[in-house]
């Protein structure tokens, strides 16, 4: 039977409201330990110590007294994982509870314990601890989330101030089955709820809204204590997580993979920047149908649709504007109140407006090189504006299409040596992440401006072949932007701050600062 705490006992403890956002701290020495957490200290007033990364927690202990006294403001859990539990934690369940039970005396107001820990503890013993702190009793599915409502009745049965159910996502729809276990659950209890791994950013971020008392950051990318766990200032000044509330529009990109996507710190800026309260997430959807049951059940409001999904997303359209069904790829999806979804495709204006700021496109020669979603946005949207568009892709059968439905014409490789173009354009992903790869080889560009949709590096191989062949450049950055300023007018009305995008792609990823150019110039359309 699990002996129940008197209620006086815990009165102190109970009006705790913890943050929405606690820092882990790890060190591999107590004096550093609090060197980081005390550099922390300033802008963060929730920490966690995880003291089983210390490889003899107890020589801490002194030390995390004096700390708890030089920074009497601070909320601080102290946590000993054992390594059964995912820790690092050798000793005993004994030694675990001892430590715990000092780092509450050292002034530690919270100290976590695994279930399975606590599960092998007497009930007088968790007493003790938790008339020291708040007994955070945690659990940790490393490989799933399942089976959530029965973890909580076990864990329940031990009595605990919050509790604490930390899965892994191994799909997006992992997600929506945390948050809806924490809109269910969080009424009768204090939970803490999250998903581990790259999939597993939704609930990190929108957690808190479902019910989720505060969530998990690390100090920072080399220091995460856990898979996919954001850092303090991702998630305050990227996503705005104090700001996140029932009104709160979730917008996205979903890819696979997703990763490289600049699309979540221009979009959050931009969205930040216009006061809309909204938050924009990288969604790794491995499947469509994944990404299809988070829009409607999260839901979310709008989605970019990115590689390799704008083409197949089609069929799953309520319906589309003109433009988009002709080219026959979609990047922008809107889900309007009804849950019906609207498909739109903004790569067009992303590929248009950096051209029209530059030459007339009627009578240009435009050489297109792939024959996919970017590529079928540019020889429409070009043949539109009067230029002659020739396309050149690997599948031949894929070029000829295009070529056909968009009244272009195919070029062979081989002829590209003997051929000169207004533009050549690379609307493949040849290049990105990649800065030993080019589409094409040197002697095959004779160009008056080369144009790489690719935007990762900034400086393709191509764009360096090209400029060694005297062709102006064209980052993929000014697609990049464009698109989505274009996107940001569809979902919010709102004309896009594009100085306030583009100074975040310079500052994300531009080494030196971007050259003063076509891409700083206000946003002409
Ligand atoms: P997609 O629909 O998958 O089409 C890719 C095209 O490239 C296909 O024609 C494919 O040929 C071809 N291709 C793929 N790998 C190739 C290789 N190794 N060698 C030669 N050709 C290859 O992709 P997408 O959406 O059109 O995007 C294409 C590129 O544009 C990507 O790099 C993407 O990052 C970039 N992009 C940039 C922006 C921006 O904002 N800057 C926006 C959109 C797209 P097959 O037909 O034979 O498969």
């Amino acid at each position: 039977m699990n002996a129940e705490p008197s209620p006086n006992l815990f009165a102190r403890l109970r009006p705790l409201r913890p943050p929405r956002v606690c820092v882990a701290v790890t060190a591999p020495d107590p004096s550093e330990l609090m060197e980081k957490a005390g550099a922390l200290a300033r802008d963060n007033s929730f920490l966690e110590f995880r003291l089983d990364y210390l490889p003899r927690p107890a020589l801490a202990l002194a030390k995390l007294k004096q700390f708890a006294e030089d920074y009497p403001h601070l909320m601080l859990i102290a946590t000993c994982r054992r390594s059964a539990s995912g820790g690092k934690f050798k000793g005993s369940v004994a030694a675990q509870l001892d430590l715990l039970n000092k780092a509450a005396a050292a002034g530690c107001q919270f100290v976590d314990l695994e279930l399975q820990s606590a599960a092998r503890s007497k009930p007088e013993h968790l007493l003790r601890l938790r008339s020291r702190a708040a007994l955070i009793l945690s659990f940790h599915d490393f490989r799933a989330t399942k089976k959530l409502d029965a973890t909580l009745a076990k864990m329940t049965a031990i009595a605990a101030d919050f509790y604490k159910v930390v899965t892994t996502a191994t799909t997006l729809y992992d997600n929506v089955v945390m948050m809806k276990f924490l809109e269910k659950n969080s009424h009768q209890h204090s939970l803490i709820g999250l998903c581990m791994g790259e999939q597993g950013l939704i609930s990190r971020v929108l957690g808190v809204r479902a019910g989720s008392v505060f969530t998990f950051a690390a100090v920072s990318e080399e220091q995460k204590t856990a898979p996919g766990q954001l850092t303090a200032q991702q998630l305050r000044s990227t996503y705005r997580i104090e700001q996140v509330d029932a009104a709160t529009k979730v917008y996205g990109v979903a890819g696979d993979p997703i990763a490289h996507s600049l699309s979540p710190a221009i979009m959050n800026a931009a969205l930040r920047r216009e006061t809309v309260n909204g938050v924009y997430l990288a969604l790794h959807a491995k499947t469509l149908k994944d990404l299809l049951a988070c829009v409607r059940d999260i839901p979310i409001h709008g989605v970019s649709i990115t590689m390799p999904y704008k083409e197949q997303v089609l069929q799953h359209l309520d319906n589309m504007d003109p433009h988009t069904s002709k080219i026959g790829a979609c990047n922008t999806i809107v889900r309007a109140q009804d849950g019906k979804l609207y498909g739109f495709n903004t790569d067009t204006a992303g590929i248009l407006r950096p051209l029209q700021q530059r030459i007339l496109l009627a009578q240009a020669k435009i050489l297109v090189l792939g024959a996919g979603g970017a590529a079928r946005a540019a020889a429409f949207a070009l043949k539109e504006r009067g230029a002659e568009v020739c396309i050149l892709a690997r599948t031949a059968a894929h070029a000829q299409k295009l070529a056909r439905q968009a009244k272009a014409r195919t070029v062979k490789r081989l002829d590209l040596k003997k051929l000169s173009f207004d533009v050549i354009i690379n609307a493949t992903p040849v290049g990105m992440g990649n800065p030993k790869e080019s589409p094409l080889h040197e002697g095959e560009i004779h160009a008056k401006y080369v144009f790489d949709l690719v935007y990762d590096p900034v400086e393709t191989k191509l764009l360096k072949l090209a400029k060694a062949a005297g062709a102006e450049t064209i980052s993929g950055l000014e697609m990049f932007v464009h698109q989505a300023a274009r996107q940001f007018e569809i979902w919010t009305g709102k004309p896009a701050p594009w100085d306030e995008m583009l100074r975040v792609v310079n500052r994300s990823v531009l080494e030196p600062p971007i050259a003063k150019g076509p891409l700083n110039q206000k946003n002409p359309a």
